[in-house]
């Protein structure tokens, strides 16, 4: 073999030349006594062992051979500078207790190249312990076999080459690039330091991270930390306690790297004691600057002693930078957002004062940045909103939680503004940030729509109103033209002696003034002034009478369809009206239904509760009877809907619609006590709900008027009447029933007849009566007369909403006007009524 120049070695015995040119490792090796070792006496050493050998110790890469399946090693010097203070003790000896953090790796790699395998490894990573600390390392490794003379495999060579810095280069350029594009999605400092502080944190496996921001003042806040197996140190610290030669380390800009704190002579004892009372073994410390001005500190902590290496180093060193780079993009982009903000932007504290504002203040306010930094702010606020506003601002101190409120806020030109805040606290106690927008010009939109709202209000109520006294004006004219008309033709054709044709006139003006009565009975119902007849009514029957009346109307094309609740309450209500409100309603339901369909009439009971009469202000919680009446007719659009119960009005042609239908059955359902509704669908249908109230009582049957005047018996009847011509018909009418008529003009007049042993078997006498009232007169007469039933008459009852206050056992009402047959059949039932008493 060639000497190698490089080396100027000579080994002692010749027979090892195998050896030559092998560097330290090669002395090191034959000054060893390998007799002792599984290897043998080095000059007994077999040629596949020396060959292989004298070629490790040749390369310059590290390389090293591991002999027998102990493993024995033997290494160039290149490998012997890999294997730092391992070496020179590693010489020799087995490699599985040289190396015991990679023990069981080196056991299957001997074992697999022993039985003929060549395993390779790229980037492989191990933590060795070369220096005393755990390393963590990356390496290439290459294995193959060395072969006795029989070819069977006797060692194990490898080649290693390590490759830590460029795999900790890549992955720290990976590292940095992400952390970059994720920092630049975030919007505030907070975000960016707690984000990077994780991220570093996890990287390099540290127990704490954080960014404190350093104020001119000196102090140091941490707003979070990322701390693992540690406490947090969030919060406010004062820079001073870390000593003098510390700050002075921080000044001077260097990254300040402590491996081992308690033996760290840089930190007084008072910093040393610091750290270690919150669990600081080791820390990289780096300093950002923005001009000459220290503004933040990029801290990484180990709980305990810890050798940093350079690439860490750097590392904290480049995520500091990037750090401060993107909160002075995330500054900046809220300086924007603060200059062009349409709010209100201020910080203010609590004692009063604010810090800072924004442009927006001025446009609003007309106050200049001055005005507002040099008073306080409650000097702005409205008297009559200062305490309260003062009160939440103080709540949120406490609560720490951001709060929303109004007040109104001093304009520069003496006006108010409306201002909606937001105010939140920041950590340090002692300042809040506002967010302020002003409301004025929405409240003052606000206040013009109630202005419009209440004067279409208001022209709508006229528009009812002009209708109604129209409609009125316009059915009273045509009405009395009739009754006019009739009186006139009657008297020219007396005067003329033409009495054959005068009785055609009579019914044509009875006609019209019946249509007279009936207007103002519908509006005395709509006005809510009749005097209702409130009676225990049993709906389903009341129903049920008028079916045959209702299918006639409705025609062969409509199907009349009946479903009737078993059990129905008794409901209290004035029959004749309900009589005629359903026949309104089934009137309105056939024309709704031109070409015929389907009309349903359905009684229930229900519960309304107060959650459902809340709405309505007149209308009791409480059990109801429930009428209602669907067609399957043209339905009604939402906004005739709201017009139906106005009197007059009416979508019908002229002569065919009053418009008074549905405005007397609200009328009346309202003053008996229910309720009305109404829904309606555009070409599906319509739907009436009468709510009557429950009665609890008897069901009373009602006799009704026949079509042939009941005649009297010859009973005496006392008429106190103070209108003569009233009395005059009322006693006529009676004389023709043949009943004895006593007529009498008021109470006075009538009293010393009730009180003598004049027989009289019913008085039927006036409510408006002059001096005593009717009402009164009855009282009197029944001292003497205790059984005397008494028929009252009256035009209306303002103050009597419902007759059955008014009356007693053995009394009736008839309501001026009234027919001939009214007051026949009226007679009538109060004399049967008599005798079966
Ligand atoms: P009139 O029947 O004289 O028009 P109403 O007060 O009874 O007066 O009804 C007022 C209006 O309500 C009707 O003109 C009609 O437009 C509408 N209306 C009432 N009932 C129904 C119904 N069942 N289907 C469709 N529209 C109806
Ligand atoms: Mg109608």
């Amino acid at each position: 073999m060639s000497s190698v120049p490089i080396f100027d070695f000579s080994p002692a015995s010749g027979a090892l030349l195998f050896l030559r040119g092998g560097g330290a490792c090669a002395q090191l090796i034959e000054r060893q006594d390998w007799s002792a070792t599984p290897l043998g006496p080095i000059d007994q050493w077999p040629q596949c062992l020396t060959s292989a050998l004298s070629l490790v110790l040749r390369s310059r890469l590290p390389m090293v051979l591991m002999w027998g399946q102990g493993g024995v090693m033997l290494y160039n010097d290149a490998y012997s500078n890999f294997a730092g203070s391992r070496h020179p003790e590693s010489l020799g000896s087995y490699v599985r207790e040289s190396w015991p953090e990679v023990a069981a790796f080196n056991d299957t790699v001997i074992k697999a190249v022993l039985s003929g395998e060549t395993p390779n490894y790229h980037d492989q990573e191990m933590t060795l312990l070369r220096n005393g600390a755990p390393e963590q390392v990356w390496m290439d490794l290459d294995y193959s076999a060395v072969c006795d003379a029989e070819g069977n495999p006797a060692g194990v060579i490898c080649i290693l080459s390590e490759t830590t810095e460029r795999v900790a280069a890549q992955r720290r350029s990976a590292f940095l690039l992400a952390l970059s594009d994720d920092l630049r999605s975030l919007r505030t400092p907070a975000e960016i330091t707690s984000l990077a502080a994780a991220r570093i944190g996890e990287l390099l496996d540290a127990s704490r991270v954080f960014y404190a921001e350093i104020t001119s003042t000196g102090m140091m806040t941490v707003e979070r930390d990322y701390a693992r197996s540690v406490g947090s140190i969030a919060g406010v610290h004062s820079l001073a306690s870390f000593g003098p030669d510390l700050l002075a380390a921080y000044r001077n800009g260097a990254p300040v790297v402590v491996y081992d704190i308690p033996a760290d002579e840089r930190l007084s004892a008072a910093a040393r004691d610091g750290l270690s009372a919150r669990e600081v073994g080791a820390f990289i410390d780096v300093v950002l600057f923005e001009e000459e001005q220290w503004v933040g500190l990029l801290a990484v902590q180990n709980a305990t002693p810890r050798v940093w290496n350079e690439a860490e180093q750097m590392l904290v060193q480049e995520v500091a930078e990037r750090v401060k780079a993107a909160i002075e993009r995330a500054r900046a982009e809220r300086d924007r957002l603060w200059d062009l903000s349409q709010d209100m932007l201020a910080r203010a504290d609590f004692a009063g004062m604010m810090s800072a504002v924004n442009p927006a203040w001025t446009r609003v306010l007309g106050w200049s940045e001055n005005d507002l930094l040099t008073r306080g702010y409650a000097s702005l606020m409205h008297p009559e909103d200062r305490p309260g506003s003062l009160d939440v601002i103080g709540q949120m101190a406490l609560s720490r939680e951001p709060v929303r409120f109004e007040n109104r806020i001093a304009a520069h030109d003496g006006g108010w503004k409306t201002i909606e805040w937001i105010v939140a606290p920041e950590p340090d106690g002692i300042n809040f940030v506002a967010v302020g927008r002003d409301l004025t010009d929405a409240k003052a939109r606000e206040a013009e729509l109630e202005t419009a709202q209440e004067a279409l209000r208001q022209s709508q109520k006229m528009e009812a109103i002009g209708q109604l006294t129209g409609g009125i004006a316009h059915d009273f004219n045509n009405m009395l033209t009739g009754i006019i008309g009739s009186l006139d033709l009657i008297q020219r054709n007396i005067a003329a002696g033409r009495l054959d044709r005068v009785d055609r006139y009579i019914d044509a003006g009875n006609a019209s003034a019946q249509r007279a009565a009936a207007l103002t009975a519908r509006l005395l119902a709509f006005g809510r002034r009749q005097s209702l007849d409130l009676r225990v009514t049993d709906i389903n029957t009341l129903v049920c009478g008028m079916s045959d009346l209702l299918e006639r109307t409705l025609g062969e094309q409509t199907a009349l369809e009946t479903h009737f609740k078993a059990d129905l309450w008794p409901a209290s209500t004035d029959t004749n009206q309900l009589e005629s409100a359903l026949l309104n309603l089934c009137i309105n339901a056939r024309d709704a239904m031109p070409d015929g369909g389907k009309l349903i009439i359905e009684t229930d009971n229900i519960h309304l509760d107060e959650r459902y009469t809340r709405a309505y202000p007149d209308l009791q919680p409480g059990e109801y009877v429930v009428l209602s009446v669907s067609d399957t007719g043209i339905g009604m659009s939402p906004s005739i809907v709201e017009k139906v119960f106005e009197p007059f009005f009416t979508t019908k042609p002229v002569g065919q619609g009053t418009g008074l239908g549905l405005s007397m059955i609200y009328g009346f359902t309202r003053q008996s006590g229910g309720h009305v509704r109404i829904y309606s669908e555009l070409g599906l249908g319509t739907t009436v709900k009468l709510f009557v109230p429950r009665a609890h009582g008897e069901t009373e049957t009602v006799q009704r008027g026949s079509p042939e005047y009941p005649m009297g018996l010859g009973e005496t009847v006392m008429v106190v009447e103070d209108d003569p011509s009233v009395r005059l018909i009322i006693t006529e009418v009676l004389k023709d029933l043949q009943y004895n008529a006593l007529e009498l003009p008021d109470a006075a007049a009538a009293i010393p007849l009730l009180q003598s042993d004049e027989r009289i078997d019913l008085l039927v006498t006036d409510v408006g009566l002059p001096g005593m009232n009717g009402r009164q007169l009855a009282e009197i007469a029944r001292e003497t007369r205790p059984g005397l039933n008494v028929l009252f008459i009256t035009g209306y009852a303002p103050n009597a909403t419902t007759r059955s206050g008014f009356l007693d056992e053995g009394m009736g009402m008839l309501t001026k006007p009234f027919a001939a047959d009214t007051l026949a059949t009226k007679v009538r039932e109060m004399l049967i009524r008599e005798t079966s008493v």
